[in-house]
Formats: C-alpha cells, structure tokens, sequence
C-alpha cells in the first residue's frame, strides 16, 4: 500500500503525524509521509487516519 500527502488539500492539522507518528510527519506547515515510508504495510491505523483527514489529503494506492 502506497501513502501520500496531496499538498495542495492538507492544511496542517496534524492529525495524522499524531494518529500514526511512524508513518507521518511535519514539513513546512503541512502533514507529509515520512520520506521511505510511502510504502506501507496494509495498516488499519494508517487507513483510518486517511479516512479522518479533515481535508481529505491523504491517499492510499
Ligand atoms: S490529517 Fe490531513 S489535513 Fe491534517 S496534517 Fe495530515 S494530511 Fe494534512
């Protein structure tokens, strides 16, 4: 399972790099995937925070 951050929707709750700190982070104000970490295991934490994002910014492929 692939992660990612779309920068242009993510305005910088957080949410995600406090929901699951080993897969996301900060950077410049916004949430990011933690650089080599975009491929995950299938990680039901990491889903459920893609589904609470608040603007809807992460995505899973
Ligand atoms: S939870 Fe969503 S809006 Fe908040 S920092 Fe993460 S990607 Fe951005």
């Amino acid at each position: 399972m692939t992660v990612s951050v779309n920068r242009e929707l993510c305005y910088g709750s957080y949410e995600c790099a406090f929901r699951v700190p080993s897969v996301f982070t900060t950077a410049d104000g916004l949430g990011a995937v933690i650089p080599g970490r975009e491929d995950t295991d299938d990680d039901p934490g990491v889903r459920e925070t893609a589904e609470r994002c608040p603007s809807q910014a992460i995505g899973l492929g």
